[in-house]
This record gives C-alpha cells, sequence and structure tokens, in this order.
C-alpha cells in the first residue's frame, strides 16, 4: 500500500486554514502523525476516510485518485474516530456483527465466524453478551479497534490511539496493532502523545499549524536533536533561571538542588552535560527551536 498526498489544501469556512500545501507518502507499517492540538490531524485523517473533500490537491491510494474512487478507496479503510461511541441497546458481539454488516459482509456463518475470531483477538469475547455501552473505557477502545478491523482493511486509521487508556492498557493496544502492521498494511496512529508513537513507528510526520514540519522516521527525528539537549544540575535560584530561558523537559530533585533536563544550543554559565535525545526531547526541540526560526522566516 501507498498513499501519497500532494499540495493538500483545506480551508474552512471563515477562512480558517486547516491544511497548508502539504505533501507526504506514507508506505506499509506503522506511521505516525504527531502535532499539538490545532495542528490539522484530524482534518487530514477525515479526509483520508473521505469525510470530509479538500479544498485543492490530490490524495492518491495505490492507483486510485480518492476524488474519483471514494468506493474504492473505503472499501480499503478501517477507522477508529476519537469520539467512538455506541448505539445504547446492543450487545458487543451484536454491535460487531452490526458493523460486519455495515462492511458489507453478507453471509451469515461467515460474517458470525469473523465476528467471534476478532472478539477473541482483541480479547472480548468473554463479554460478547454484555451490553457495548457498559464496558469499560479499555474494553470500548478494543471494541472500536474490532470494527475497524473487521473488513480485513488495508489502511487502519486511528484518531488518538490512547485517549482514556490507562498504561496497562496502552501496552495491549499497542502489541494488538503491531501485530496486525504486517507487510502490505497502512497503519496510521494520529496523535498529540509522543509516548504512542514512540517505540511503535516505522515512519512518522509532525504537523503544525496545518503545515508539514518533519516526515521521516522517529531515529532521523532524534537525530536532529542531538547535541542540544542538556542536564543541568542545578542549584534552587538557577533552576527558576533555566525555567525562564529554556524549555524544561523534566525535573529531578537531587543533593542541594535539582536535576534539570533542558532543550538548547547552549547552556552558558551551568554546570551540565550533554544527554542522547529521546523522541520526546526531539519533538520539544523541533517545536520550540526549528519551528519558532521557520514561523519567523
Ligand atoms: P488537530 O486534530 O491536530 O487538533 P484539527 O484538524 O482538528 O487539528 O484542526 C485544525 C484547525 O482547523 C484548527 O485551527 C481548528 O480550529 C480548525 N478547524 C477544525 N475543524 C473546523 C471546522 N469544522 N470549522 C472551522 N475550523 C475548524
Amino acid at each position: 500500500m501507498h498513499i501519497k498526498i500532494e499540495n493538500l489544501n483545506k480551508i474552512y469556512k471563515g477562512g480558517n486554514y486547516a491544511l497548508k500545501n502539504l505533501n507526504l507518502e506514507i508506505p506499509n507499517g506503522m506511521f505516525g502523525l504527531l502535532g499539538p492540538n490545532g495542528a490539522g490531524k484530524s482534518t487530514l485523517m477525515r479526509i483520508l476516510v473521505t469525510l470530509m473533500k479538500p479544498s485543492s490537491g490530490k490524495v492518491t491510494v495505490n492507483e486510485y485518485d480518492l476524488a474519483k474512487n471514494r468506493r474504492e478507496i473505503r472499501s480499503m479503510l478501517g477507522y477508529l474516530p476519537q469520539d467512538f461511541s455506541f448505539f445504547s441497546k446492543l450487545k458487543t458481539y451484536e454491535f460487531l456483527d452490526y458493523t460486519a454488516r455495515l462492511a458489507g459482509m453478507k453471509n451469515g456463518a461467515a460474517r458470525r465466524a469473523a465476528v467471534d475470531q476478532m472478539l477473541e483477538e482483541v480479547g472480548l469475547f468473554e463479554a460478547r453478551d454484555r451490553n457495548a455501552n457498559k464496558l469499560s473505557g479499555g474494553m470500548k477502545r478494543r471494541l472500536g479497534i474490532a470494527q475497524a478491523l473487521i473488513n480485513d482493511p488495508k489502511i487502519i486509521i486511528v484518531d488518538e490511539p490512547t485517549t482514556g487508556l490507562d498504561p496497562e492498557e496502552r501496552i495491549r493496544f499497542r502489541n494488538l496493532l503491531s501485530t496486525i502492521s504486517s507487510k502490505d498494511v497502512i497503519i496510521i496512529l494520529s496523535t498529540h502523545i509522543v509516548g504512542d508513537i514512540s517505540s511503535t513507528c516505522d515512519n512518522m510526520a509532525l504537523l503544525n499549524q496545518g503545515k508539514l514540519a518533519f516526515a521521516g522516521s522517529p531515529e532521523e527525528l532524534i537525530r536532529e536533536a542531538k547535541g542540544n539537549v542538556w542536564l543541568i544540575n542545578a542549584t534552587e535560584t538557577e533552576y527558576l533561571e533555566i525555567n525562564e530561558k529554556y524549555p524544561v523537559i523534566s525535573t529531578i530533585p537531587s543533593e542541594g538542588g535539582w536535576e534539570v533536563q533542558v532543550v538548547a544550543d547552549e547552556i552558558n554559565g551551568y554546570y551540565g552535560k550533554q544527554i542522547e535525545p529521546n523522541l520526546e526531547h526531539a519533538y520539544v526541540y523541533f517545536m520550540e527551536n526549528k519551528l519558532n526560526q521557520w514561523t519567523k522566516a
């Protein structure tokens, strides 16, 4: 699978520019779309799942043009929106059976078998007779992913994947997605939480104010921040100064003061050393540093 986005623009009514001349290619595998709130992620997701049309520009999925072959592209899609909700009266298996029917699975016996298998895969088989509305937050999210996967989609789009999940459920959810990221499938995770994408994504893009700020692998983004992350041993007074001057990533109490991680080109006058950046450091570095310069340019 291959998605190509060319010169994509979306202007909402009132002149609000949500996407600005976006160019991006998404190959097979897990793809992280990262950016702060308002960056344009949901707008891009809604365009990709054919719920909304762009103002201009082109999207192609393999040989299909999104503007002309909506039906073909829809049949390849599985979508888990951020605010996924259930009909109040349906049991867990009834809900999944209903979505399978909507996805075009007409053969009753085959559909029921697929529903049972999917409930097993997401760990909801035991809960199949429970009212879908009464499931826990994590279980609802798993039922959401089950409905997105039931029709064997080639492109899976998940908006804000860990919203409302506790840490253990986050790991389960991530593992579930990794197991289905086979050779010819694209999984797009759209999120403002760096931790959602760090360990799992093969490729990623950073969106800011509707523009593409970075596209590449998480390792490449991390490499960009190399030499710009510091661990400073600071006294209480220094800490207050540092907090004013630099983006602080973390603070740990230490003997006689604080160990402060900051993103900066240099730390003139403070006692500290450079440390290896991780994705969170790189994200902050990019947002604080590069994008400020870039917005001014
Ligand atoms: P994200 O998902 O990254 O938080 P969105 O795609 O929701 O970003 O929003 C991008 C920009 O478009 C924001 O400035 C937002 O306020 C604006 N926007 C989103 N939806 C609409 C809408 N229906 N009408 C007008 N502006 C919108």
